[in-house]
Formats: structure tokens, sequence, C-alpha cells
């Protein structure tokens, strides 16, 4: 047990309230949390999707609840667009078998959060700049801690001390994003309500389905990935509006690319509810040293075509609990957390990036695959079998 340890963690995000808690579980001395935003986090983001054994895995690690409101899908429809298809929808290509339940960003955030006890200090509004190793601990912005958990996203300050020279490498296209209330979707009776689409052309493809509101309804959530117009200078600061350029992109190829029902589904979108971010990835070469630990996307971000990587997240946290509560010292539950964690954020990594050349860069003649042809590719896209995420063993 660690219960001298006095520990902070970086980032109150997903992976940020989940190693808050498992701090907290494993009996650490004390709990400090930063957090750069002073807003609500609850706000951001639109939905996602979590794989159904993962949920299980993750329910029964006390992350995540049976009450928190879902959608469940049951298979995946891959759609394409076809001049002499009948159906608004455009050309079934295959119907996979689909268990992922979808979630609002903001309830799943709610419930992590409010999950962590009062004896965990949060400090929002506080962004951390400096990340020093000293003979007796860390010092975050001259601050005495005994060990940090960087859950401080893609660009972690935690990475940067621990693993210095990983940065994360751009895809070279971009995720175009949006949701808006179930009511407002064009012939919504067309599209089944378990139904997730995948809706695929000549460069990329759009994921689409419904996440639940926060009163009871649902809402259409979608993610369309291809590359931006080419001269597109990306903003330096993480800026997620669509500028001009990217607006039109988005026009074009909803136009000219997608089935009629689904171009009316993502038109739409009110012009304040859509946004962008552009895709990285990386891995950092370990996920500790002996008093730095990392957890979800500041340890490894796998594209999202896995649709894992709030599951890796929890995951991170549920292993470093593990971790912190069979170890004597943090060095040696962060030396555990590594050899545990580490492999399977490579192999995620790995599958975002073939995903990626299937799915975006180089994706196949779709309108000319016939029967058998799809599932035949996906098999090629998914050699690894990890899409939804591994399975959580135990430690
Ligand atoms: C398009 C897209 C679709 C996705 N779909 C899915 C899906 O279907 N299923 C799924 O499981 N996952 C999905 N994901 C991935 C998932 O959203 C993330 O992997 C997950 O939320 C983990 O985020 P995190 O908490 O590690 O990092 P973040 O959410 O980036 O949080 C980092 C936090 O750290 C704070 N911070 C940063 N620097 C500092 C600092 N110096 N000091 C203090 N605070 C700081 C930030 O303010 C932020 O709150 C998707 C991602 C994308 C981009």
């Amino acid at each position: 047990m660690i219960t001298a340890t006095r520990l902070a963690v970086i980032g109150s995000s997903i992976a940020g309230c989940a190693a808050a808690l498992a701090a907290q579980r494993a009996g650490a001395a004390s709990v400090t949390v930063f957090e750069r935003s002073g807003g609500r986090l609850a706000a951001r983001g639109a939905g996602l999707a979590v794989h159904g054994e993962r949920y299980a895995e993750l329910e029964a690690a006390g992350f995540l609840d049976a009450r928190m409101p879902y959608v469940p899908l049951a298979r995946r429809t891959w759609y394409v667009k076809d001049a002499a298809a009948p159906s608004p929808l455009g050309r079934t290509l295959g119907v996979m078998p689909f268990g992922f339940r979808t979630y609002g960003w903001g309830s799943l955030w709610r419930e992590l959060r409010g999950r962590v006890p009062g004896s965990v200090e949060f400090r929002p509004g506080s962004a951390v700049k400096e990340v020093r190793l000293t003979s007796r601990g860390v010092e975050l912005d001259g601050e005495p801690f005994d060990a940090v958990v960087g859950a401080d996203g893609h660009r972690s300050v935690v990475r940067t001390a621990a693993c210095p020279g990983t940065v994360p490498a751009y895809s070279g296209y971009l995720a175009w994003r949006g949701a808006y209330a179930g009511a407002d979707l064009p012939d919504a009776h067309l599209w089944p309500a378990d139904d997730c689409a995948y809706v695929v052309f000549d460069g990329g493809h759009v994921v689409i389905y419904r996440i639940p509101d926060d009163c009871g309804g649902h809402r259409v959530n979608w993610v369309l990935y291809t590359a931006p117009p080419a001269g597109h200078v990306l903003p330096p600061d993480g800026r997620r509006m669509l500028t001009d350029d990217l607006a039109e992109r988005l026009a074009e190829v909803t136009r000219k690319q997608l089935p009629p029902f689904f171009a009316a589904l993502i038109e739409a979108t009110p012009a304040d509810d859509r946004f962008m971010q552009p895709l990285y990835d990386f891995t950092a070469p370990r996920y500790a040293t002996d008093r730095l630990a990392l957890v979800g996307d500041a340890a490894t971000v796998a594209r999202p075509h896995t649709g894992a990587g709030a599951v890796k997240a929890l995951q991170d946290a549920t292993a470093l609990q593990e971790a912190l509560r069979a170890a004597a010292t943090p060095a040696e539950a962060f030396a555990a957390y590594d050899a545990r964690r580490s492999p399977v954020g490579r192999t995620m990594v790995d599958l975002g990036r073939t995903l990626g050349k299937a799915l975006v860069h180089g994706t196949p003649d779709w309108a000319g695959m016939r029967d058998g042809d799809l599932e035949a590719f996906w098999r090629r896209a998914d050699g690894s079998g990890a899409f939804g995420g591994r399975e959580l063993k135990r430690a």
C-alpha cells in the first residue's frame, strides 16, 4: 500500500477523474488534481461508444455504472452512395454485429467525477507549467509531491518530463464532428435506433449513431473522417471551430459522396454544433518512470477508428489502482503498471494506423464490393481483433 504517498494528478477529464479515484481507492495519503480548465468539463465533446464486454469489465472494476444513460447498438451497417439504389440510405454493403453502448461524453464524465470522494482536492483553473524531478519526489511549479500521474491529454507536460522527445504525429486528416437533438433528424423512421451507420466513400467515411441526451431522449452524433482541403493550415492553438474552407469541404463531401438520407442528416446539424479535431497519434516509449505515470491520451493516442480511447483510459486507471494497491512504493507500482499497459497502448496505436489506412488514406473500391468482400476487408483491417479495446486481463 502507498499510504504515505502524496500523489498529484494532472488533468481532470476522463482519465484524470478515473486516476484520482484509483489513487484514492489505493489508499494514497493525499490526492490533488490540477485542471487547466476553469469551466465545466461536462459541457465538452459529443458522443462515444463503448464495447459491451469492455463496459462489463469497467463496471465490475467500479468505474462505470449501469444507471448511466446509454443507447444500446446491435449492428453496424455499411452504406455506400449508389445512384441506382432505391433507398435514400444508399446501398447496404454489409451488416456486422456491433454490441456497443453509446454515451454522451458529459454524462460519462459526470459519473466519474461524482465518484471521486470529497477527500480528493480538485484545483480547477490550475495549469501546471513545470514538472521537475527532485531527489525526494516531484515538484509541480515548485509544489512538492511524492508521485505524479499525468492525465493531461496528448500534449502532456508529464510525458515531456518522463519521455522527452515523444511528439504526437499528425495523421494527415481530420474528424469533423456534430451532434444535435434526435427530434430534428429528417426522416428519422428510415434509420433503426440500434444501428451504427458506417457510410463509406472514396477517401473517408462517417460514423453515425444515436447517443442519450440528458432528458430521456437522444441526440444524433456523427464523426466524419477525411483529409482537409489542400493548403489548409492547422490552428496552432488547438482551436476546433470550422473555418470557411473546412465548412466548404464538409459541404462538398456531404453533397457529392453521401447517400441522400445521410447528407440530410449532416446538413441538419446547427452550425454551432459542428466542430473539428485534427487526428494525431503516438505511443510513449514507457507508461511510467519511478515517480511519474501516464494514463489515457497522455500515454498513447490511438486514432478513434479503434473505438476505444476512453476505454483505454479507464483500463489504465483500473490497472494503476491494482498496481498501487499491491506495491509498497510508487516506483514499484509504476513499474508493474508500465509492464501491463505499454503493450496494450502499442497494439491500439498500431490498430488505429491500420484502420486509418483502410478507411481513409487507402480506401478500397467500395462501390465495386460484392458478397463477402466487406467481411474480408474488415478481417484484414482489424487483424489484431482489438477493435473496441483489448480485454482487461486481471493483473
Ligand atoms: C473524434 C474522436 C472520437 C472518439 N470516439 C471515441 C469512442 O467512440 N470511444 C472511446 O472509447 N473513445 C473515443 N475517443 C477517445 C476519447 O475521447 C479519449 O481517448 C478519452 O476521452 C481520454 O481522454 P483523456 O482524459 O486521456 O484526455 P483529455 O480528454 O484530453 O483530457 C486532458 C485534460 O488535462 C487537462 N490539462 C492538459 N494540460 C494540463 C496542464 N498542463 N495542467 C492542468 N491540466 C491540464 C485538460 O484541460 C483536460 O481536461 C474519441 C476521440 C476522438 C478525437
